[in-house]
């Protein structure tokens, strides 16, 4: 099949010059851009060429295929390769070898696919041992070629090989591969083909031209696969990116004890300090440091480094010189802390990738506050750099310091926060159980992609195996998860479902609660209490240029004093919810208001009412006091009654008893209250239009609290009321007429007056068609779009469970709308209202209450239609300003 016209679709770079550039990330991938920025820059790199994603996207679309054209371009390429190594391809005396490896836009850590060493086959591999007068060396990338090839190609497991491999060792009686002779790697190289006949049925293909393209099409293929999709719709990377695909000219970090191959970070990803941090393996090849599988050496001593051998700087100080000097080159071109893999070939420094390292939240934030004061990023810079999800971290907690604690064992601390939960081993069982509630720990020997759902679910995860740039270290880091990795004092068994810790003697089962301290990489038994985390200086920093440049305001969604007093923590604005039915909730006062619902009149309803309203006053003095004058927006009651009353027979009988009323009557007075469609029934306003009294004694505790605050303590308070579940003019008057009054009232009683505010959630597409006729009464309008979403979609909140898992599946829907803004609907609704009451009142404050309110990509749509504020849960309160701010710089780069 032809593509009609011909488009450069392969980039070649070596000899220091490049055909591509560090700018060209779309078509290149990262890993292709910065290979190709590095060439240009004169630092080492293996000369290679780069398929561009594009290809990725046609040889989809043509039912895995390749044109002609593109065939043809890979092969000159190719041609070009052979001429700046000076080797051939396929050449039996001196073979070119190469990797081909995946690299998308951005990165997507240890989710596709890798091959090394390919070109291999059993006469090239003797001509190599010859060429370079290592025949160890040579069988040694054999048979890993074997293995790679037929793991990520042929799709055989990889344990297949990792058993034939242990099986050799445990018989020769040694420890390490490096202990391996050349005999016993060419014997497995052959064990490892029989392995491929007798499973595939087939003979392993030893055409090097097959290989190479057959490779090319798994690392393709690899961006279609499952692990991968899973990754692109938790990282929200879309599907139509693709992938490039890298063909480089491979060199050796396993040609003996002056090679190896490592990964380097410019500054610690865990704690953003300044200095080189990364690890090594001596004699060792490509993918070995990452995937965890032996436990590598640091390159500078740390703290807790001793007894762990040589480091590199150490062992070959001009190789680490040099590495040194590369890692501040890349810094500075790129602007940000790099995450670079490197192998050394007998002493000779070679790099292979560069791109921005991931981090912890905590070091993101100390970098950027850092490069600020070097010069070398501005604030708005800054404030880019860091993701609001990834602010979950830092509010994360800490182990409490006092608490009493066992400690079962230590391992690297790979990504902050204190976790505790049940072990589970297997991340399909973690799914399952978070499914049934239960907070778990994932415990692996070591993550492979294969783990990502568990992770996902899980609230921490526990390796023995593998460093700080694991699989488990990177993913965990990324996600914000808790993670402690290379916990080598615990031994896991799958099949007794045990860990069993060597130094303490303990064991545990599967089942059994553990906590993780992901900051010192401690394992505790049990439940340890945690505390909150403290929030640095660099933190206050940073959230102080935060505030510089945001525009709209983050108010917090609080029920009670102490919510309140942790969301003033968090710099909360004020309160932008204040759901007062969550007060009805406390024991003590849910009898009353059982009471209330099930009285027959008026006046039975005043006694229960009168019994509740001081309750409710002194809740609202309590939260005054703690916004000490910030707005507070006060929520007349809003759900179906049916949710207060008793769900079984004990509590049925036990309400009888409180109340003296006949059970029978309860009963009878429950199920009359019953609604097929409750979130479309008697709530929000209704309510208060039906029994109005349930919204005076609400006004009164409001006001009178607001009125004692002004008298006995000199404090200002400004309440604003806010009724619920508007949908027609009347409704909304019916109730202000009402509020007014008793507010009146009470400021005669109390012989004092405040400033009030009555206003509405916007929450009914109605609602929003109407916005102008509203906001000739409300004096605010807050978008609850918690239930917006739900009546436009005409999705129930409670059961869209049921259903949202395969819509998502099925691409139905591009993410659970009731987390982010249906923009096109839910979002349309929003602009025309805003729009319509700035109309009738042009200043009408706007903001929003929903789950949405703390959102990011929420936030940046609530910045675009000209809301005042957000409104959202304590903890999301950085996260809302940080995507509060980034919307103000996003809007001003495009503008
Ligand atoms: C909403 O509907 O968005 C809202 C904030 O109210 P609730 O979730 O209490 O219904
Ligand atoms: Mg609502």
């Amino acid at each position: 099949m032809r593509s009609g016209f011909a488009k450069k679709r392969v980039y070649f770079f070596g000899n220091a010059k490049a055909e591509g550039s560090g700018k060209m990330k779309d078509i290149l991938g990262g890993k292709g851009a910065g290979l190709s920025e590095m060439t240009n820059l004169g630092i080492p790199v293996p000369p290679g060429f780069i398929i561009s994603t594009e290809v990725c996207t046609l040889y989809n679309q043509l039912g895995k295929k390749f044109t002609d054209e593109i065939i043809k371009e890979v092969e000159k390429n190719l041609h070009s390769l052979e001429e700046a190594v000076g080797k051939k391809f396929g050449d039996k005396d001196d073979p070119l070898l190469v990797s081909i490896r995946s690299g998308a836009r951005v990165s997507m850590p240890g989710m596709m696919d890798t091959v090394l060493n390919v070109g291999l086959n059993d006469a090239s591999v003797e001509g190599l041992g010859k060429k370079t007068n290592n025949m160890r060396f040579a069988y040694d990338s054999y048979r890993r070629f074997i293995s790679m090839y037929s793991n990520v190609v042929l799709e055989i497991p990889y344990e297949q090989f990792e058993d034939i491999l242990e099986q050799k060792k445990r018989s020769l009686g040694v420890r390490f591969d490096t202990d391996l002779s050349e005999n016993d790697l060419k014997d497995l190289a052959e064990l490892y083909k029989e392995t491929v006949q007798s499973i595939k049925g087939a003979s392993f293909p030893l055409n090097p031209m097959d290989q190479l393209w057959e490779g090319i099409k798994a690392v393709f293929n690899s961006w279609y696969g499952q692990r991968a999709a899973t990754y692109r719709r938790i990282n929200k990377i879309p599907d139509g990116w693709g992938t490039a695909v890298n063909v480089v000219s491979m060199v050796f970090g396993n040609m003996g004890d002056n090679s190896a191959t490592g990964v380097v970070f410019t500054r610690n990803p865990a704690t953003g300090e300044g200095t080189l941090y990364g690890e090594f393996l001596p004699n060792a090849q490509g993918e070995d440091v990452v995937a965890g599988i032996r436990t590598p050496r640091p390159i500078v001593r740390q703290q807790n480094t001793d007894g762990i051998g040589m480091t590199l700087e150490e062992k070959m100080p001009h190789v680490f010189e040099e590495l040194q000097k590369v890692a501040k080159t890349l810094e500075s071109r790129n602007k940000d802390m790099q995450d670079i893999e490197f192998t050394i070939e007998r002493n000779t420094l070679w790099i292979l990738q560069t791109r921005s390292g991931k981090r912890t939240a905590s070091s993101a934030i100390k970098i950027a506050v850092d490069m600020v004061s070097e010069g070398l990023i501005s604030k708005e810079d800054a404030i880019m750099r860091v993701s609001p999800e990834q602010l979950n971290q830092i509010l994360h907690p800490v182990i409490d310091p006092n608490a009493e604690k066992t400690l079962i064992a230590k391992g690297l601390p790979a990504s902050p926060g204190a976790v505790s939960g049940s072990i589970v081993l297997s991340a399909n069982d973690a799914v399952k159980m978070a499914k049934e509630g239960h907070k778990v720990i994932l415990v692996r020997i070591e993550t492979s992609p294969e783990d990502i759902h568990g992770m996902h679910v899980a609230e921490g995860v526990l390796t023995s195996r593998g460093g700080m740039t694991s699989h488990a270290a990177v993913v965990a880091r990324g996600m914000g998860r808790c993670c402690v990795v290379g916990c080598s004092q615990i031994k896991i068994s799958y099949e007794r479902k045990t860990i069993e810790a060597y130094d303490t003697a303990l064991v545990f089962k599967e089942g059994d609660v553990i906590t993780l301290d992901g900051t010192t990489g401690e394992v505790f038994k049990g439940v340890v209490p945690t505390i909150d985390a403290a929030m640095n200086e660099d933190f206050a920093t940073f959230m102080k240029w935060v505030d510089e440049v945001r525009r709209l305001r983050v108010m917090v969604n609080a029920d009670t004093p102490d919510d309140c007093k942790i969301a003033m923590r968090f710099g909360a604005e004020g309160v932008g919810l204040c759901r007062t039915e969550h007060m009805f909730f406390a024991p003590g006062r849910i009898n009353a208001v059982r009471e209330m619902i099930l009285a027959k009149d008026k006046e039975g309803r005043r006694r229960p009412l009168n019994k509740i309203k001081p309750m409710q006053k002194a809740d609202f003095i309590g939260i005054f006091k703690e916004m000490g004058g910030l707005p507070v927006v006060i929520r007349l009651l809003d759900p179906p009654l049916h949710e207060f009353l008793p769900k079984t027979s004990e509590d049925v009988e036990s309400l009888a008893k409180t109340t003296g009323v006949d059970v029978d009557v309860v009963r009878y007075q429950s199920d009359k209250m019953h609604e097929f469609n409750p979130m479309l029934g008697h709530r929000g306003c209704r309510l208060g239009i039906t029994m109005p009294e349930i919204y005076e004694m609400q006004t009164e505790a409001i006001i009178e609290a607001a009125c004692e605050l002004k008298k006995t303590q000199g404090k200002n308070v400004n309440p604003e009321i806010m009724v619920p579940l508007v949908g027609s003019i009347e409704e909304l008057t019916f109730v202000k007429v009402c509020i007014d009054k008793v507010a009146k009232d009470v400021m005669e009683r109390q012989s004092t007056s405040v400033n009030y505010k009555v206003g509405t959630m916007i929450e009914l597409p109605r609602a929003c068609l109407i916005a102008d006729d509203i906001a000739k009464e409300a004096e605010f309008f807050s978008f609850g779009t918690n239930d917006l979403t739900q009546m436009t979609f005409g999705f129930s909140r409670d059961d869209v469970g049921i259903f949202l898992a395969m819509y998502l599946e099925k691409k139905i829907l591009k993410a659970d709308p009731f987390q982010t803004i249906d923009i096109p609907g839910v979002g349309r609704l929003i602009e025309m209202a805003v729009i319509r009451g700035k109309q009738a009142r042009p200043d009408i404050k706007v903001g929003i209450c929903g789950e949405h309110g703390g959102d990011p990509s929420s936030v940046h749509f609530c910045h675009s239609v000209g809301l005042d504020y957000v409104s959202c849960s304590p903890f999301r309160v950085p996260i809302a300003k940080l995507a509060a701010a980034q919307a103000v710089l996003e809007e001003k780069s495009t503008a």
